[in-house]
């Protein structure tokens, strides 16, 4: 069935000012050129450049992606067993990076746009393990061509047992070495361990002397649960790509968030519906994401009741309600009362629960209307379930279509929905002992996700470091203090 548009959206470029590529067949993927229907049009423009590294990227994965005549030359050398002395790669004509599918969407979706953005700087193809769900969630992005690796892919069934211990894992190699220019790289693949639980070596990955070594090999193959690109910026062979890529360096995400994920039909039509069915109405649309890391368990907590209500009190985002007066006559208000949908999402169906009885129960003071809506209440998290995915999934879009946003520190579900929104989010910090923080929230200066395990080393001086204090635009998060963040 055809599905029904928003009426009252400002007219927005369907292709994001150049952002998307036209010429897609539409019917496979409606969300491609109708998700900036459902979005308020975005003060931020990608960069004429970004726009044509995009084009020729696209031409490369075009050129060199699964079945052409490169990369089955390409998979020949990735089945040699031997250890031998790699190639002097520069002659390959295509060269790849290959990302693991592991952890939860949220993070998927980062490490997945931090890898697309490696592959960018280095000229290399980006290819997923489609892991149990990618493929029923999100359409490809790029034209004529698939960014997933087939079942058949040669070191597939070696994905899982790919960590830190791997021969070929780069980190466990610099163990073994003094002098990083005297390794012998294996002529097949290296594989880089990028997870939170990295170690030292791993981290040399984000050293300029390290990647001219990588360089040279056809196929890294990383597992990545982290969004590392604030460590990027801070490597001076990539500076000059980035600054011209994003001069507004706070838009990665933004930008290529919106370019590469767009939702499969199955869950365009749950964004779709939801959003018809309860949110399109509304004057204002307001989205509060909950999740807690309580150590006590998965909740729901009474704490974290009162700092989403002290939150969207204190900062106006919602009006309290007259718990005298059994109702506030909306004719004879002098003001204009407004319908505010919120829409909340949690694994526990609590919070807005709690929020809904109360603006059932009393009348606000403002006499507006508050609409409390939930779309599920999964209970746990159960990642690589596909209807969960897909809910999930869908709820981070349903987040990013709102007018004002508050989500919870820690949380990458909640830096896809800013991201994609181009909001900055009211964030409820992290509760300590079970108590309130104060202040409960804050609203972030940049909409930008943070990098939960950044590397804290010098390259050059080779020694530790403090990397949130070295250049202005790359700080520590305002939710996790030894993170790092693009402002
Ligand atoms: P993070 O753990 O908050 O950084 O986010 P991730 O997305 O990486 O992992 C959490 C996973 O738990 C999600 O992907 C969902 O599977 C599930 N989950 C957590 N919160 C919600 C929610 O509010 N709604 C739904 N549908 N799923 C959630």
């Amino acid at each position: 069935p055809e599905i029904k548009l928003p009426t009252e959206t400002p007219k927005q470029d369907k292709l994001y000012d150049g952002l998307l590529a036209p010429g897609f067949e539409g019917g496979s993927c409606l969300s491609r050129y109708q998700s900036s229907l459902y979005r308020k049009i975005s003060s931020h423009k990608p960069s004429s450049y970004l726009v044509s590294r995009l084009r020729s990227y696209e031409d490369v994965h075009k050129r060199c992606g699964p079945n052409t005549k490169p990369y089955n030359t390409s998979l020949k050398q990735l089945k040699k067993k031997s250890n031998g002395k790699t190639s002097t790669s520069t002659t390959d004509e295509c060269r790849y990076v290959v990302w693991i599918a592991n952890s939860g969407l949220g993070n998927r979706i980062l490490s997945i746009t931090a890898a697309f953005l490696y592959a960018l700087l280095t000229n290399r193809v980006l290819l997923l393990d489609p892991g149990k769900d990618l493929p029923d969630l999100f359409c490809e992005p790029f034209p004529q061509t698939s960014w997933l690796l087939s079942n058949h892919f040669p070191i597939k069934t070696q994905f899982d047992k790919l960590d830190q211990k791997s021969p070929r894992c780069y980190g466990s190699m610099l163990k073994k070495t003094s002098n990083s220019s005297e390794l012998s790289l294996p002529s097949s693949y290296l594989y880089l361990h990028l997870g939170h639980d990295y170690d030292e070596q791993d981290k040399l990955f984000f050293c300029d002397e390290e990647q001219s070594l990588l360089g040279k090999v056809a196929w890294l193959v990383m597992k990545t649960d982290n969004y590392f690109v604030p460590s990027l910026f801070l490597m001076p062979s990539f500076q000059q790509e980035l600054n011209k890529l994003f001069p507004e360096r706070e838009t990665v995400f933004h930008h290529l968030g919106r370019y590469l994920f767009h939702p499969s039909n199955h869950v365009w039509g749950l964004i779709t519906r939801y959003y018809q069915a309860y949110l399109a109405k509304a004057d204002e649309r307001i989205g509060i994401q909950v999740r807690t890391f309580e150590p006590a368990g998965p909740g729901p907590f009474q704490h974290v009741m009162d700092q989403i209500s002290s939150c969207v009190f204190n900062e106006q985002l919602l009006p309290r309600v007259d718990e005298h007066k059994p109702i506030v006559d909306i004719s004879s208000s002098s003001g204009n009362p407004k319908l505010k949908s919120v829409l909340m999402t949690s694994l526990k169906p609590d919070y807005s629960e709690n929020l809904r009885s109360m603006y059932w129960e009393h009348p606000t003071v403002s006499g507006d209307l508050i609409g409390v809506f939930q779309p599920s209440h999964e209970g746990e998290q159960r990642t690589d379930d596909k209807v969960h995915d897909r809910k999930a999934l869908a709820e981070m879009f349903l987040l990013s279509f709102s007018d004002v946003l508050v989500t919870s520190a820690w949380s990458t579900f909640g830096y896809v929905a800013q991201g994609l929104g181009g909001l900055k989010p009211w964030i409820l910090f992290k509760p300590e002992n079970q108590t309130v923080p104060n202040p409960p929230c804050r609203r972030l200066v940049s909409m930008e996700p943070c990098f939960h395990a950044p590397p804290l080393w010098d390259c050059k001086e080779k020694r530790g470091t403090d990397t949130g204090a070295i250049v202005s635009h790359v700080r520590h998060c305002e939710d996790i203090s030894w993170g790092l963040q693009l402002v």
